[in-house]
């Protein structure tokens, strides 16, 4: 039997008590999850620190002293054992909350220890929480290196498993396997990149014999685990270029001419011109269209939308686009029939509040052909959606759509249609290429002519007065008012409580005014009749959550206050700003912070009122914060299952990995070769994690 599909109940030190908190918590059940469970990090446990150098912002470090003296000090749940160490250079308390009899009689006054653990600093005392200890004189040479750090869950430590044991059942376990684990990557890759074996990798990554080979056995994973993502992605991209035919548009009709030549309100911008011929190209290849259009909010992306849906129409298709929000939903099917006004074109609008007889009634017309574009939310996927001759579909500010969703809106017709997906959210091109498997990326990188640049100011508590004098400006002067509060998550109740109460206050001050409320929580059909009071200027003031975040077009609206805006990221801030700015008035953009806001998130937000680009602020904001903000964003989870590539991080290594497997297709389409059947083994055994990337997007 293959010792890596070893059960890990079977690995001395583990048995099956343990076995069961490894399979729940982490998801690890063989020899080889096992294995693939890498540090998060490691320490340099070659320096010992003096308690005199330390101060409050250490990460795990070592000591070198003496215990003087235990006590037990509270009472109950908080009754704890502290020991006072010493090196001479000044004191530090050790602090237990458990297993306190056991740690008094294991170690001794006097006797010299080795102390590891993360300091941390109350006024002028210092504690180190649990440490690590072990006897100075069993502290050999061979662990003064570099010692990985285990992520483990609270579960697992309280049934034996923290870092520690983990480090130590894998140290047994590699110690227990001598024969070489086998190469995964064909050798001659390994040969020609100068990547280290397999074997070495893997030992090593668990417990490196020095920063160097760290490196090299990083590398190495990383770069095998982003090799066979991308060899995934290109196989299916070739396969789909060879086999899966799409329907092809190869005119341009009276739908397309007539809406161009008596409807469109405007001139195209180069850029939308651009776009609209790169579409063009794709859907009249023969082969089907999977395009990413990424275009700032307000760049015009509905339009282009429109104009592609009809091109399906002149074609003898039917057209549909689905939205993530009813909001959103909403204001598409009614801007897009002010677009096609007098022109005979049937648009429906398909939403999980759409009555039940009106439902039956377009799923009929649906089918029979009568509906020329159909509007809509999730509500679209369903099966009983069933349309005549689906050949476009559009799916607007995806991000919120998951993967298996756009799957879903394929098999609507009996060759796949061709799919535009929009967003507004600037993604870094490798990591499109990778998430979006081989999407095609067109790109708006200009706004309609006219726009004034949005003034962002940032503004405190304590300059509300002259904040709202300035809302009353504004709106004596005919414009409207969003207000938006911030999730904060504790509670959905505290939440709902932080609106109403906002908008009651509002509702208050601005008592000559009318104001409206939008939130998450709201039944759809409410949630309509506050949008619509705001777009028809029944309302000028609107208090909202972030439901309102994604495409709401109120040309209008001229003012956009985010209260507590350092609560959101910072795409996220872009994305409300860019509900203002849509019309021809000057518009603003207030970020209202309470007092104390840090240097950080002042540093943070001044990027906002320095920039009105998406692609700027994402990219400073990724500078700043990491790629934590962008992978909510992109909120596919972590589609690949990464045990250690970053997929932010590691674009380099993926852009790379990338090339190489392209060269191996080139060479041998269908991995034929005797050499390359290891690539074939490999792709089988990640199947599982690499789910249907690729063929989807
Ligand atoms: P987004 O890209 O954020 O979805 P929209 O499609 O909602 O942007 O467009 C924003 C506004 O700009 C809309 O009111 C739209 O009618 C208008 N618009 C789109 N294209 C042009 C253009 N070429 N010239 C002038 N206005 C335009
Ligand atoms: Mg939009």
């Amino acid at each position: 039997m293959d010792i890596l599909k070893q059960d890990i109940q079977f690995i001395p030190g583990i048995g099956t008590k343990k076995a069961e908190i490894l399979n729940k918590e982490i998801n690890i059940f063989s020899l080889e999850d096992l294995l693939y469970y890498f540090p998060y990090k490691y320490i340099d446990r070659s320096r010992i620190f003096l308690i005199r150098e330390i101060d409050g912002n250490m990460p795990y470090i070592q000591l070198k002293g003496k215990i003087t003296f235990f006590e037990t000090v509270g009472e109950g749940r908080n009754n704890r054992l502290v020991a006072k160490f010493t090196d001479g250079t000044g004191f530090i308390d050790l602090v237990w909350f458990k297993g306190l009899k056991y740690i008094v009689d294991k170690y001794k006054y006097n006797k010299e220890y080795i102390v590891f653990g993360k300091p941390t600093v109350f006024g002028s005392r210092l504690n180190i929480a649990h440490p690590e200890i072990e006897p100075a004189e069993d502290f050999t040479d061979k662990k003064a290196s570099l010692y990985g750090l285990y992520n483990t869950t609270e579960k697992m430590k309280n049934h034996y498993l923290n870092s520690k044991a983990i480090q130590k059942i894998m140290f047994n376990l590699l110690q227990s396997i001598k024969q070489p684990f086998p190469e995964t990557l064909p050798e001659k890759l390994v040969e020609t990149l100068h990547l280290i074996p397999l074997d070495q990798a893997l030992r090593n990554i668990h417990f490196p014999q020095n920063p160097d080979i760290l490196r090299k056995a990083e590398y190495r994973l990383k770069f095998e685990e982003l090799f066979y993502i991308q060899m995934n992605i290109l196989r299916y991209t070739r396969e789909r270029q060879e086999k899966v035919n799409g329907f092809v548009f190869d005119t341009i009709g009276d739908y397309f001419n007539n809406f161009y030549s008596r409807n469109l309100p405007f001139e195209l911008t180069n850029a939308q011109k651009r776009v609209i011929r790169e579409i063009r190209r794709d859907v009249g290849s023969g082969k089907q269209m999977n395009r990413l259009l990424q275009g700032d909010v307000g760049s015009g992306k509905t339009l282009i939308a429109l104009m592609v849906m009809l091109m399906a129409l002149d074609n003898g298709f039917q057209a549909s686009m689905m939205v993530p929000t009813e909001i959103l939903a909403n204001q598409h099917f009614e801007n897009i029939q002010e677009f096609l006004k007098g022109l005979d074109i049937r648009v429906e609008l398909l939403t999980g509040s759409t009555k039940k007889k009106k439902r039956a009634e377009i799923h009929e017309a649906l089918l029979a052909g009568e509906i020329h574009i159909l509007i809509g939310t999730h509500a679209l996927i369903e099966d009983t959606v069933v349309f005549s001759n689906l050949g476009m579909v559009i799916i607007d500010e995806q991000h919120r759509f998951g993967v298996a969703q756009r799957a879903r809106l394929w098999k609507k017709n009996t060759m796949p249609p061709h799919v535009l997906v929009m967003t507004a959210t600037p993604i870094p091109r490798t990591l499109a290429m990778t998430v979006y498997g081989d999407l095609d990326v067109s790109v708006i990188d200009e706004l309609p002519p006219g726009r004034k640049p949005i003034q962002t100011i940032l503004q405190h508590e304590n300059q509300r007065a002259s904040l709202y004098n300035f809302i009353r400006k504004q709106v004596q002067a005919g414009r409207q008012v969003y207000i938006v509060y911030p999730l904060i998550q504790e509670s959905e109740k505290m939440d709902y409580k932080n609106l109403t109460d906002g908008y009651e206050q509002i509702k208050e001050i601005f008592p000559e005014f009318e104001v409206c409320m939008v939130h998450g929580k709201m039944p759809a059909v409410e949630k309509e009749e506050q949008m619509q009071r705001f777009v028809k200027n029944e309302a000028q003031i609107m208090v909202a959550t972030t439901v309102i975040e994604v495409g709401v077009n109120v040309p209008n609206a001229s003012v956009m206050i985010i209260e507590n805006a350092e609560r959101f990221g910072l795409s996220q801030l872009h994305q409300l700003r860019g509900r203002v700015g849509r019309g021809a008035s000057q518009s603003y953009c207030i970020l209202a912070t309470t007092y104390n806001i840090s240097a950080d998130t002042r540093k943070r937000l001044s990027i906002m009122t320095d920039s009105n680009d998406g692609f700027e602020i994402a990219e400073a904001d990724l500078k700043l914060r990491g790629p934590g903000d962008l992978e909510g964003t992109l909120q596919s989870g972590d589609p690949f299952d990464l045990k250690i590539a970053h997929i932010v991080k590691d674009a380099q290594i993926m852009q790379y990995a990338r090339e190489v497997a392209d060269a191996f297709l080139d060479d041998d389409p269908h991995l034929e070769k005797p050499e390359n059947q290891i690539i074939i083994k490999q792709l089988e055994r990640r199947r599982k994690s690499i789910y249907n990337w690729g063929i989807i997007s």
